[in-house]
């Protein structure tokens, strides 16, 4: 049996925590705990402990407090900004945005920009991430899911809405031609 903290000098306890720190970093062991923990039966137990130890009330007053605490809520506010922040993360949610909406990979995304020579496909205007409106959005087919390209944000949206309106792009335009040709208050001469 080992020794225990209060048994051993603080250089036991050193040679101890180092000897146990090298068994459960060799690889053998790493891969024995890991498959350890992957055993229903050390789920099962985990979980159950976790749930008596989050549902007792001593336990569910003490995060409450701790929640209330104002230097606690200023750290967990800082944490969730530097969080949010994190360019990773940030590529993460990107990642995983297009993926669940489009079914597609960033760098599916990276090549389609590329392969638009960093341009919208309707207007032209270059791509930018820190300009508002150039930045690339992914346009797909409501209909099929398929995803058609990419197009700025105003494109993006004029799209949308003339596919609202149940027009053909070419209705919208002919629409729009002929108000700019003969514009209402001009026709009745308002003023
Ligand atoms: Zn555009």
């Amino acid at each position: 049996m080992a020794k225990r903290k209060a048994e051993c000098t603080p250089e036991e306890w050193a040679l101890i925590r180092e000897k146990d720190r090298k068994r459960k970093a060799k690889p053998s062991n790493k891969e024995w705990a890991r498959q350890y923990e992957k055993r229903p039966e050390t789920i099962a137990r985990r979980k159950a402990y976790e749930r008596k130890r989050d549902t007792s009330p001593e336990r569910r007053a003490y995060l409450k407090a701790l929640r209330d605490r104002p230097d606690q809520r200023e750290k967990r506010l800082a944490f969730i900004k530097a969080y949010n922040a994190d360019p990773r993360v940030k590529e993460y949610r990107k990642a995983y945005n297009l993926k669940k909406m489009y079914g597609i990979e960033l760098q599916d995304l990276t090549r389609l920009v590329i392969f638009q020579n960093g341009c919208c496909a309707t207007c032209s205007r270059p791509f930018s991430d820190d300009t508002k409106g150039t930045k690339p959005h992914v346009d797909h087919d409501h209909d099929t899911g398929a995803v058609r390209g990419l197009l700025c944000g105003p494109c993006n949206t004029v799209e949308g809405f003339i596919r609202k309106l149940g027009l053909t792009p070419a209705e919208y335009a002919a629409r729009l031609q002929a108000y700019l040709d003969n514009p209402p208050a001009q026709e009745e001469q308002l003023w």
